[in-house]
This record gives structure tokens, sequence and C-alpha cells, in this order.
């Protein structure tokens, strides 16, 4: 029986990812060779990577202006590749919580940082009405903020070219490309297994890298020129990529994910805000809809473990808030379905019945 997954990342992936990469473990299209032993460079592969851009290209309504790339070594990768790049001066960097600050650390190492912070409330809202200073390299934001519980809906505008770690809120609503020069990810929330990193660049964005030396691999030119090819990619996990795509075109493309995390959302934190027991983290208006993050109210703290173990007992799991936010977090990705919530709105209302 599947469990309720509401892990963070890794996370709950669709049916129809899991049994398609499981299949292509043992054979890949009647070839007499696993996704995992085929050749990158074979025919096969090329075919399986070539699909994989094509549909995240109509998926999520991409121009052609950018090119996909898939990676190694996480978004964390991302935060040194970004400004060993593109930093020069300075680059404007939004902080709104733990990933956002790692970023920055890297990009303090080649330039300066102009920094616009939500640490004085504990990262518990998105900033607002400030200004990126057109001199600035480029801007960055984090879009959805796994641990802290909130997000930034909007497309914003930027002066400057604007980068986005879009790591755990890709592909659950519409992006106008328009607005950004770049956006990358952890393929491990809405996008498929971890092991890959989504890349999705300004083409133009090459003509902007700094006069500095930088080691093959860290250059986004060396895998633009090689289209992800350069070294050995993560085959299996381009792969499950590709069947993730599908599966979002099947339900309806990225407006369909769109209104069922608003609606995944809208039930859970109804279900926080109507309860006597528990309450949420953040300000309303910049709650995340992919990491719902709620606590008990303080005269029902020493209960923490009790509804743990009451939710694991429903076949509930990953719902344990991130250790710097501590009490709960429901993390509510594209494959995270209506019965899985219900499932937790339903521990929810019972153990408070029966311990309020
Ligand atoms: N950025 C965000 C918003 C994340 O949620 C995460 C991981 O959860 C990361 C970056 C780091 O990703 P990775 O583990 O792929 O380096």
């Amino acid at each position: 029986m599947r469990k309720h997954i509401f892990n963070a990342g890794p996370c709950k992936l669709s049916d129809r990812t899991l049994e398609n990469t499981a299949r292509a473990v043992l054979e890949l299209d009647d070839n007499g060779q696993s996704v995992m032993e085929v050749s990158h460079r074979s025919p096969e592969f090329e075919a399986v990577i070539d699909e994989t851009k094509a549909l995240m290209h109509e998926v999520m309504n991409i121009p052609d202006d950018f090119e996909i790339l898939f990676l190694g070594g996480g978004a964390s990768m991302q935060f040194a590749m970004i400004p060993y790049n593109f930093l020069q001066g300075k680059a404007f960097y939004l902080d709104t919580g733990t990933w956002s600050t790692k970023a920055i650390k890297e990009a303090a190492l080649w330039g300066d940082v102009i920094e616009v912070s939500s640490e004085d409330k504990g990262f518990t809202y998105i900033p607002k009405g400030y200004d990126i200073p057109a001199d600035a390299d480029y801007a960055h934001i984090t879009t959805n903020n796994t641990i802290k519980g909130t997000e930034i809906m909007e497309d914003m505008d930027s002066p400057v070219p604007l980068m986005a770690d879009m790591s755990s809120d890709f592909m659950s609503r519409p992006v106008d490309f328009s607005k950004y020069a770049m956006v990358y990810g952890g393929a491990q929330k809405n996008v498929g297994p971890a092991g890959a990193t989504f890349v999705i660049i300004r083409k133009s964005m090459l003509d902007k890298v700094v006069d500095r030396p930088i080691p093959t691999m860290l250059k986004y030119k060396t895998h633009v020129d090689k289209d992800s090819m350069f070294n050995t990619p993560p085959c299996v996990n381009i792969f499950a990529i590709r069947e993730t795509c599908k599966w979002v075109k099947e339900m309806g493309g990225v407006e369909a994910m769109d209104k069922l995390a608003q609606h995944r959302a809208d039930t859970l934190y109804n279900a926080i805000d109507e309860s006597n027991m528990f309450k949420g983290t953040v300000a309303k208006e910049d709650r995340s809809r992919m990491n719902i993050c709620f606590v008990f109210e303080d005269k029902y703290e020493g209960l923490q473990k009790d509804f743990l173990s009451f939710s694991s007992d429903r076949n509930i799991i990953g719902i344990k808030g991130h250790r710097s936010v501590g009490g709960f977090r429901a993390s509510t990705y594209n494959a995270c379905t209506m019965d899985d919530v219900n499932a937790l709105v339903k521990a929810m209302k019972d153990f408070e019945k029966e311990n309020a």
C-alpha cells in the first residue's frame, strides 16, 4: 500500500514516473538493455534526452532562446556556478531563508552582494517594495522557500538579468520566462528523482560570462555547447523527468498543476486556520503552496511526538518540520493527491478532538 508521502524532497512522484522508470530500468523500449546500461551517446538515449527537453519546453512554455541543461551537483552547485560565471561587480540577492542564504554565501566569494532580507522576522514573509540596483550584474531570488514555507508567486520585473532558484515550485504553475535570464533547481520535488539539476538558461547570457578562468565543468558554455553531454549525464534521472513531463501533460498541463496546487494548499491552510490546536508559521499572503508549515499552539507543544506517531499509524509520513522551524511541514508537490491531503486533514481533526 502506498503511504501518504509528504516528504520535502526527495518526495512523492507520479505512479507513471515510477512504473515506467522501473520498466526502463529492466529494459528500455525493447532494446535488450536497461536505461542504466545504454550508452548516453547512443541513438536510443539521444531520443530520450531530446524528447525530455522538447516536453519540458512544451509543458512549461519555454521559449526557443533558452537552453535546457541537465547537470549534476544539485541546486547547490548552481549557487556557486552563477556567481562564478556572472558576478564581476555586484549582484542583488533576495534573502528569504536557508537556501537563498546559502546562495549568498557563494556569491560573496566573487563580488559584492546587495541583499534584501526577511531575516528580521525569521524569514516568515517575502520582502516587498524594494529596488533592484540597475547596475547589478544580476538579481537572484528563491521562488519557493522549502524550509520556511513562503513562496513568490509572481514573475517579477527586474532591471537586470533575473536568476531564480525554482527547486521546489517549478512545474507547479505557469512561468513567464520573458522575465528570467535563468531558472534552475534540483529535480527532486516536482520534476523527478534526486540526482539531476535542471538549468534553463537564456542563450544570450553566455555573452555576459565574466572574463576569468573557470574550470571547464563549471562553465555554462561547456554544457550548452555539448547539449548536456560534456560528461556522462544522469541518464536514469533524465528518463524519469521525461515520464514526469508526460504525466503533467496528460493531467492537463501546468495549468492543471496550478489548480491542483491551489486546491491542496487551500484545504490544508483552511484546516490549520479553523483549528484551535494548530497554527500557521508565516504571513498568510506569502504562504507556500508546496511546503505547508504549521506548529502547535503553545499549550499543546508537548504533543509533537504524539501527533507524529498518530499520523504515522495512518500511513502519513514526512510531516516532521525542518529542525530550524520545528513543528510540522506537509510538502504537497504535484504528485500529492487530495486523498493524501484529506487523510492529513482528518488526522489533524481527529487528533484535536481526542487531545484538545
Ligand atoms: N534550493 C531550494 C529551494 C531547495 O529546496 C533545495 C533543497 O531542498 C536546494 C536549493 C538544494 O538542492 P540540492 O540538494 O539539489 O543541492
